[in-house]
């Protein structure tokens, strides 16, 4: 607590600095920009907002000011800014106070070299994993819910008139925000597609005290609803039209940087469904540049699977044609999205980053997923999705063995252990799992024991 006081009153010593909503790529006469504490998700138009920030106050400071303040923070325990997302306060929610924030200290992520499949699978030297899924609720839109969830907080704490926090969502999100409202104390309602989810998606929010909803029809339906209710209710509506959760998430890139001693990878690939993060990313690293940490940003990969491709097939067509597509099922269940909220701000990320789109088909996917898991990496089907095009990119030519590269693994391969389970044990359809790898049967007697080592000992010599 005296640590919390100590550091407001030194920040509030410093120069003020502010962040508002503007209308997202709005042309430079536009006047419209909102208040963060005012409630409001979409511009006047319709469109998509971003969380704006003074850049003429914070150039008051060098790059090497925010370098070193950031790295004198970074796995501290200091209220809040031993936290991945809150280190880096002043670049996202500047203006609210340590005691409103909400947090788990998320962020802070490893970032591991993956020597042995960097070599064997894509001849690579310099190939590394950001791994945001080893966080509190075991992705990383932990790094967005701690923002709008500690705005919310604020805002109640103001009186505004937020009774509760909502979200449509079969899986991630609900599982964060449902944690992090549990943490304030906030009342947390999930609208969930009923019959269509796993056990373990639904555990999460149940486990947290979520009031879940669960409703005969599909994402879709609940997301519909959700939206109807938001409008009659004081219920914030946490989906991921919602800017807030961006200014965390690019935290994620911030730290990709800062865990390279500020030097900067040649590719970054992130797998994409609604396409905020990919955003995100960009954002991250375009304000690192621009506040001189760095002098240059990555090429930016976004990742699809080719079941759910609108961006892949915009791309593909020389960002002329636009067309939202009908998702098919993926084992990336996190990205089958079709008519992505975010479409504009991956278009603009990519374009400004010289980017890239690729996809990767269902086999393809588990494939390269279950290729990691064997040199030691235990991936989600997403982080599958990301590998996936890399071993596409690199037979193309167009990722050099020697680019240093990032993959971004965006959650943990435990919360996806059905599919892994299926493709070990060949169940699924169409699928040859050629990297399964089935236990053995075997009687409990130590001659059948021997004989079945036996014979692995001389299959592992021989290779
Ligand atoms: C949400 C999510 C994504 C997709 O992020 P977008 O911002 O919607 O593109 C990817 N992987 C996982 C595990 C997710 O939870």
């Amino acid at each position: 607590m005296q640590n919390t006081l100590m550091e407001d009153r030194q920040l509030s010593s410093t120069p003020k600095f502010s962040a508002k909503y503007v209308p997202f790529n709005a042309d430079s006469n536009s006047t419209e920009s909102y208040h963060l504490d005012e409630i409001i998700y979409r511009s006047t138009s319709g469109g998509l907002l971003d969380v704006q920030h003074d850049m003429e106050a914070l150039k008051k400071f060098d790059g090497k000011y925010w370098r070193s303040l950031f790295d004198s923070r970074a796995g501290k325990n200091t209220w809040p800014y031993g936290s991945g997302v809150w280190s880096k306060k002043e670049w996202v929610l500047p203006e609210i106070h340590c005691v409103d924030i909400v947090s788990t200290f998320e962020g802070n992520s490893n970032l591991f070299w993956a020597r042995r499949f960097g070599k064997q699978v894509v001849g690579m030297n310099d190939l590394w994993v950001k791994n945001c899924g080893v966080s509190h609720t075991g992705s990383f839109k932990d790094l967005g819910m701690t923002v709008l969830v500690s705005q919310v907080n604020r805002l109640r704490r103001l009186n505004k008139p937020v009774v509760a926090v909502g979200c449509a969502s079969t899986g991630d999100t609900s599982a964060a925000l449902s944690a992090y409202c549990a943490m304030a104390g906030i009342p947390c309602i999930v609208f969930l597609p009923a019959n269509k989810i796993s056990m373990a998606q639904l555990v999460q929010p149940i486990a947290n005290g979520a009031f879940v909803l669960s409703m005969d029809t599909d994402f879709d339906g609940c997301m519909q609803l959700i939206r109807e209710v938001t409008a009659e209710l004081p219920i914030y509506l946490a989906n991921s039209m919602n800017s807030l959760r961006l200014e965390g998430q690019k935290t994620a890139a911030i730290e990709i940087l800062q865990q390279f001693d500020w030097q900067v990878p040649d590719w970054v690939i992130v797998p994409g469904g609604n396409l905020g993060n990919i955003y995100a990313f960009y954002k991250g690293f375009h304000m690192c540049k621009e506040l001189g940490l760095v002098d240059k940003i990555p090429r930016l990969v976004c990742a699809q699977a080719a079941n759910a491709n609108p961006l892949y097939l915009y791309f593909k067509s020389g960002w002329k044609d636009y067309k939202a597509v009908k998702a098919k099922t993926t084992f990336a269940s996190a990205i089958q999205i079709g008519d992505p909220v975010s479409i504009d701000r991956a278009a603009y990320a990519l374009m400004n980053s010289n980017g890239i789109v690729e996809e990767a088909t269902e086999e393809e996917l588990m494939d390269a997923s279950a290729q990691a898991d064997s040199m030691g990496m235990f991936t989600c089907p997403h982080t599958g999705v990301a590998l996936a095009a890399l071993i596409k990119l690199r037979k193309k030519g167009v990722i050099a063995p020697n680019d240093k590269t990032v993959v971004v693994s965006t959650a943990h391969g435990l919360k996806f252990t059905q599919s892994k389970t299926d493709y070990h044990s060949k169940q699924i359809a169409d699928m040859a799992c050629r990297y399964a790898n089935s236990p053995v049967q075997v009687k409990a007697d130590l001659k059948s024991v021997m004989e079945a080592l036996s014979n692995f000992l001389q299959q592992h010599s021989k290779s």
